[in-house]
C-alpha cells in the first residue's frame, strides 16, 4: 500500500513523561506505517523549553498561526517540586496559556463515548461539549476586604479625565467584602467566532447562557455580543447546515443539559465552564477519554488530550514497568489534526484514515480489549486489560481502509 502523502506540515508539539512515551508509540504504531508524516517539530518537553528559555512555545504558537493545524502532547506546568526535578532556570508558565494567549482561543472539550463505558447521567447518549470562555470575570479580579463604616464605588475614569461613581455599598452595619472584575468586548466577540465556527465544523447546535436576567449590563452584553455576530456573520451558513444557535437563562440551559441527550456544543463564561466541564467530564466517566481542541477566532485549530503527563505511571515505566496508560484521548488529538489537515488541504485519504483509525479504537474496546482506567469501569462481561503499547496493535489489526 502506498503511503498517504501530505501537502502541508502539520505543527507537531511533542511533551513530557508518560504522554511522551505514548506519542511515539502512536506514531510508530498507527501513523508511520500509513503516513508519509510531514510534521514541523516542536519539542515542548520541559527540559528543551528550559534550554530554550520557553521561546520554544512561543515558536510553536507562530508556525501554529501559520499553517493552521497543530497537535499538542500534554506537558508538566512547572511548580516548585518541578523547578528542582528539572533544575529550571525559572518557573515557566504553562505552555498551554501560553498558546491559548496568542491564537486568542477557545477551548472545546469532548468526551469520547465507547460501548461498556456509561455515563451517569444515562440520557447522555451523545457528547456534550463544552466551550469555555477563558477570559477575565472572578479570574482577573481585584478583591478587596471591607471594615464596617466603609462605602465602596466603582470609579471609571474616561479618557479625557472625567469621572463617573457608582455605589456599590455602604457598609454602615457590618464588615464585608467587594469584587471588581471585568471582560473585554474584544474578547467575548473572539470567543464567539469561535465557538460558532466550531459549530458548523462539527455540525452540532450551539447552546449559550448567562444570568442577563440578573446581571443587565454585564452579562446581557455576552447575550448581545453573540447575538450579533450570529445575526451578521454566520446565521445563513447555519441555517445551510441545518444546525442551530439556542441561548437561554443558565438556570434554564443546566435543566434542559440533564434531561438532553448531548449532541450539542454548551458555550459557558468562565467560571460556568469551569465548573461545568468538571461535572460534564466526570459523568462521562474518564479524563483518559476527553478530547480537546483549541480554536482561534480566525480559525487556527491545536488538538489535544485534556489529560496531563500521567506522572506517575511515567515514574513506573521509567523503573522498567509495562504501563496500561490509555493513549484513546491523544491518538484522538492525532487524528482529529490529521483530519482537518486533510479537509484543508483536500486530502481524502488523510481523513478516511483518521476515521478508520477513529473506528478502531472504538471496535477494540468494544471487543473488551482495554487499559486499566476502563476495564474498572466497564460493564462488558469479558475484557481484557493490556498495556499501552498491546492496545496500541490491538487498534492497529483493526484500521480497515
Ligand atoms: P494527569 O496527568 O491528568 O493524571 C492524573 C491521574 O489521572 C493519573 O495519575 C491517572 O490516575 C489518571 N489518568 C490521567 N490520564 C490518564 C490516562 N491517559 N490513562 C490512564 N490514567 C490516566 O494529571 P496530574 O497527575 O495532575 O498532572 C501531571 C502533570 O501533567 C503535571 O505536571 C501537570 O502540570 C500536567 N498537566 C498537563 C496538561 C496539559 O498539558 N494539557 C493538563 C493537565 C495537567 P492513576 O494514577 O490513578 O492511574
Ligand atoms: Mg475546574
Amino acid at each position: 500500500m502506498d503511503k498517504i502523502r501530505m501537502k502541508t506540515p502539520l505543527v507537531e508539539m511533542d511533551g513530557d513523561e508518560m504522554t511522551r512515551v505514548i506519542w511515539q508509540m502512536i506514531k510508530d504504531i498507527l501513523i508511520y506505517p500509513y503516513i508519509d508524516l510531514k510534521t514541523e517539530y516542536y519539542d515542548l518537553g520541559l527540559e528543551n523549553r528550559n534550554k530554550t528559555d520557553d521561546e520554544v512555545t512561543v515558536f510553536s504558537a507562530e508556525a501554529t498561526k501559520k499553517y493552521g493545524v497543530a497537535v499538542k502532547c500534554a506537558t508538566i506546568t512547572p511548580n516548585a517540586a518541578r523547578m528542582k526535578e528539572y533544575n529550571l532556570k525559572k518557573m515557566w508558565k504553562s505552555p498551554n496559556g501560553t498558546i491559548r494567549a496568542m491564537l486568542d482561543g477557545t477551548v472545546f472539550r469532548s468526551p469520547i463515548i465507547v460501548d461498556g463505558v456509561k455515563s451517569y447521567i444515562p440520557t447522555w447518549t451523545k457528547p456534550i461539549t463544552i466551550a469555555r470562555h477563558a477570559y477575565g470575570d472572578i479570574y482577573k479580579n481585584t478583591e478587596i476586604s471591607v471594615p464596617q463604616g466603609a462605602k465602596c464605588e466603582v470609579v471609571c475614569t474616561l479618557g479625557d479625565g472625567r469621572q463617573r461613581h457608582e455605589l456599590i455599598y455602604d457598609f454602615e452595619d457590618s464588615a464585608g467584602i467587594v469584587q471588581g472584575i471585568h471582560n473585554k468586548d474584544k474578547s467575548i466577540e473572539g470567543f464567539a467566532r469561535s465557538c460558532f465556527n466550531y459549530a458548523l465544523d462539527t455540525k452540532q447546535d450551539i447552546w449559550f447562557a448567562t444570568k442577563d436576567t440578573i446581571s443587565k449590563v454585564y452579562d446581557h452584553r455576552f447575550k448581545d455580543i453573540f447575538a450579533k455576530i450570529y445575526e451578521n456573520e454566520y446565521k445563513d451558513r447555519f441555517e445551510t447546515v441545518g444546525i442551530e444557535y439556542f441561548y437561554t437563562l443558565i438556570d434554564d440551559a443546566v435543566a434542559r443539559v440533564i434531561r438532553s441527550e448531548g449532541g450539542y456544543i454548551w458555550a459557558c463564561k468562565n467560571y460556568d465552564g469551569d465548573v461545568m466541564s468538571d461535572m460534564v467530564a466526570t459523568a462521562y466517566g474518564s479524563l483518559a477519554m476527553m478530547t480537546s481542541v483549541l480554536v482561534s477566532p480566525d480559525g487556527v485549530y491545536e488538538y489535544e488530550a485534556a489529560h496531563g503527563t500521567v506522572q506517575r505511571h511515567y515514574y513506573r515505566y521509567l523503573k522498567g514497568e509495562k504501563t496500561s496508560t490509555n493513549p484513546v484521548a491523544t491518538v484522538f488529538a492525532w487524528t482529529g489534526a490529521l483530519r482537518k489537515r486533510g479537509e484543508l488541504d483536500d486530502i481524502y485519504d488523510l481523513i478516511k484514515y483518521s476515521d478508520a483509525v477513529d473506528k478502531a479504537i472504538l471496535q477494540t474496546i468494544s471487543d473488551g480489549i482495554m487499559t486499566g482506567d476502563l476495564a474498572s469501569i466497564s460493564t462488558l462481561s469479558k475484557i481484557q486489560t493490556v498495556d499501552t503499547e498491546t492496545f496500541l496493535m490491538e487498534v492497529e489489526k483493526r484500521v480497515n481502509i
